[in-house]
């Protein structure tokens, strides 16, 4: 049977994300647990539901999504909105067709390769001017290794350019073959800092450095944008972010960013029952 990948959103029409034009695929799970992530929907690996109170009736008119769910999981607050248990919920996702206002929506779908590969096809249009093309994303598109080779390799196949946003943790074998079908690849290097970066994102940075040593040494061609999120109290001093700009000096086919730190993502943990750990 083919082997299908979990995804959890398609973005078209992307400028900042790998040259020109881009599809985003992003794909769902991460081995990271960065403090700052603005799509925790990406991090679990396996599909979930999101529920948005604002759009909840209320109990007055309505608790069809409670009386659906077989775990006793939904109750109602002091004015009548559902809220989910998230520790009776098991995600079966009955809720969802249930309710009438669209209050629930399922994170995560599975796809094969040629159905995902025909919906990026059809912003091709959209390609020919700045070489744009597929962008796959996440989440940590190498966690799902099997499906995103599949769907790269289907992507040289029709002619895409094809670019990949990965926090770099990941089994080298899988990079490896992952950077055969890749024109770019946006890699970030968070800190230097072992001490800080397994503080802010739950890993060490070993298994990234060397990674990103490995894919110079053995791709010395391919384009690495590598990328620094700015994250205040994590690495925003000038000391940190030197250090990473000398260590890619004599690095191969290199250039460099600083991303800005922003909150866009912060609603989200909301819908997803968990709180933002940058609160403060
Ligand atoms: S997804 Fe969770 S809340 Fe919704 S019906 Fe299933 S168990 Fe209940
Ligand atoms: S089904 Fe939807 S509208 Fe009805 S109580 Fe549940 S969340 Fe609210």
């Amino acid at each position: 049977m083919e082997k299908k990948g979990l995804v959890f959103n398609i973005q078209h029409y992307s400028l900042h994300d790998g040259p020109g034009i881009r599809t985003i695929v992003f794909f769902k799970g991460c081995p990271l647990r960065c403090r700052w992530c603005c799509n925790p929907e990406s991090q679990n690996h396996y599909p979930e539901v999101s529920y948005d109170e604002k759009r909840c009736l209320s109990s007055e008119v309505c608790s069809k999504c409670q009386k659906v769910c077989k775990n006793n999981a939904i109750i109602f607050s002091a004015d009548g909105k559902a809220i989910i248990q998230r520790d009776k919920c098991s995600n079966c996702m009955k809720c969802i067709a249930e309710c009438p206002a669209k209050a629930y929506k399922k994170e995560g779908t599975d796809y094969t390769a040629a159905k995902l590969l025909a919906i990026v096809e059809q912003d091709s249009v959209f390609y020919r001017s700045g070489n744009g093309g597929l962008t796959v994303s996440g989440g940590e598109p190498l966690m799902q290794g099997q499906f995103l080779i599949d769907l790269l390799k289907a992507a040289k196949k029709s002619r895409l350019s094809t670019a990949m946003e990965t926090c770099g943790y990941a089994d080298y074998s899988i990079l490896k073959q992952a950077a055969e079908y890749l024109d770019t690849i946006l890699f970030d290097i968070k800190s230097l800092d072992n001490f800080k970066h397994i503080m802010y994102t739950g890993q060490s940075n070993q298994i990234i450095l060397n990674n990103f040593e490995s894919l110079c040494r053995d791709f010395p061609h391919l384009h690495k944008h590598v990328r620094t999120p700015v994250i205040p109290g994590f690495n925003d001093s000038i000391e940190d972010l030197k250090k990473i700009e000398d260590y890619l000096k004599d690095k191969p086919a290199v250039t460099y960013e600083k991303l800005s730190y922003h909150r866009f993502g912060v609603g989200k943990y909301k819908t997803l029952g968990r709180k933002y750990p940058m609160d403060d």
